[in-house]
């Protein structure tokens, strides 16, 4: 079968190595528009579950993503003046250009033909192609020229943010929000490597505007964050994306939703397909999974005529497991969307509503209210857990004293 991957992220170049190792007589291409190594982006995250899920596809590349990761194990909020720490699960991070690079390694290792500089506008003809994966990004000109077949939608967010990296490395995954004249402004950030973190800061449009930042030019407007945020960056720099081409790198989220993820020999992937809010950090996990699904639903068709009810197939399994991912990523965006609620808490309850952020129930509860009810949940799940600890070892302990009982009795 011949293969061509429109878009060289990571959905596409996971798929090619999935194909390729479970049939390596698949003529498998993947086309990028950019130079090879010149990626955009900094660190992205991901949880144990997807490290389980890789190594079990790909040992090979799973080793190296873990060999170029770093975790973190808590996180840290500064509200206003004031610094919560609050344990957490264990997060990992990797460099994008460095998940890329193993990625493109990988791929090409196993036989996969990779052109960088190749920009796509259009489908590959049918001969050249039994099957095309567009998975050119979240504005993916490939889909967009079929956005009609494909049932596409798009939703803009109303907040305003800017994707950076700093040199300052982030040990806990950190969040700050800081005031200014014209409202709140914040950050998330997170180390990626050994030498380099991500920032993302995001705010209300009013404070765009008011702050200015709408206007800057780019290196006024990093300086401008550089100050706001001097407390969490320590003196090392902001850093914008170079490969913009002059255009604005402050944007709105833009949520991606399609009705059909095929149509003819087209397939979406990744981004291409869907987008989730970068504030619950799984759009990357999403591209691979969707690449994971893909390649089992191929590996049952045997030949080109199988392919179109194997795409059913893929894309019924993955817009139905999407659903809680979408709606988190939803709730998520308008949690920050609608910061003002949870200004006026404690920092440490403010903190723990952050982590509740995905609760479908929170936005229609008073915040505090919420979190009273949150706290006795908690308190009384630790007492029922106590009691069923309790209650097995007493059980235990009673079961082996009548044993032991029974066995002298028949001894005696
Ligand atoms: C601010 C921000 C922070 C994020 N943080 C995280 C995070 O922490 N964790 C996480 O999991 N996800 C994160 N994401 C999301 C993540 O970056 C994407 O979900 C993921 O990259 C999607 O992978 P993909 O392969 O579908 O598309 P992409 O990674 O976008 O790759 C698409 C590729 O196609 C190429 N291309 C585009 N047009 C053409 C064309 N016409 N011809 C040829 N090539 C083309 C592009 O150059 C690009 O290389 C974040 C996103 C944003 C915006």
């Amino acid at each position: 079968m011949k293969v061509v991957c429109v878009g060289g992220g990571p959905a596409s170049f996971y798929l090619s190595i999935l194909l390729k190792k479970q049939e390596p007589r698949h003529e498998v291409s993947v086309l990028e528009r950019r130079p090879a190594g010149s990626t955009y982006g900094w660190g992205v995250t991901y949880w144990p579950d997807m490290f389980e899920e890789l190594t079990e596809c790909d040992p090979d590349s799973a080793r190296e993503i873990a060999g170029s990761s770093v975790h973190w194990s808590e996180g840290t909020a500064h509200i206003g003046g004031r610094t919560v720490t609050h344990p957490g699960g264990v997060g990992h991070a990797i460099g994008r250009h460095r998940l890329l690079n193993i990625l493109t390694e990988r791929a090409e290792a196993l036989g996969v033909r990779v052109e960088f500089g190749s920009e796509v506008q259009a489908a590959p003809d049918p001969s050249e192609a039994d099957l095309v994966v567009v998975g050119d990004g979240a504005h993916s000109q490939l889909r967009d020229r079929h956005a009609e077949a494909f049932g596409t939608r798009r939703t803009l967010g109303a907040n305003q943010y800017i994707w950076l990296g700093t040199t300052r490395v982030f040990t806990s995954f950190t969040f700050a929000f800081v005031e200014t004249a014209h409202g709140w402004i914040w950050c998330y950030a997170y180390g990626y490597s050994a030498h380099g973190s991500t920032f993302i800061a995001e705010c209300s449009t009013a404070t765009w505007t008011g702050l200015g930042l709408d206007r800057l030019p780019e290196e006024e407007a990093l300086r401008l964050l550089e100050e706001l945020f001097a407390g969490q960056l320590e003196g090392h720099p902001l850093t914008g994306r170079t490969d913009t081409g002059g255009r604005p790198q402050w944007q709105n989220f833009t949520t991606v939703a399609n009705t059909s993820w095929s149509h003819g020999n087209l397939v979406l992937i990744g981004d291409a397909a869907h987008t989730t809010h970068y504030s619950t950090g799984a759009g990357t996990t999403l591209a691979l999974r969707d690449a994971m699904s893909l390649a089992r639903e191929l590996r049952n068709a045997p030949d080109p005529a199988a392919v179109p009810s194997a795409l059913a197939a893929y894309a019924q399994e993955r817009q139905r497991a999407l659903l809680p991912a979408q709606s988190a990523a939803r709730l998520s965006a308008q949690w920050y969307e609608n910061l003002a609620r949870y200004l006026d808490l404690d920092p440490h309850q403010m903190f723990s509503l952050l982590g509740q952020r995905h609760s479908p129930l929170l936005p229609h509860l008073p915040p505090r209210l919420y979190y009273q009810l949150d706290q006795t949940l908690g308190r009384l799940q630790a007492l029922r857990w106590l009691k069923q600890r309790v209650g097995s070892r007493l059980a235990s302990t009673l079961q082996s004293h009548h044993a032991e009982r029974a066995g002298s009795t028949t001894a005696d």
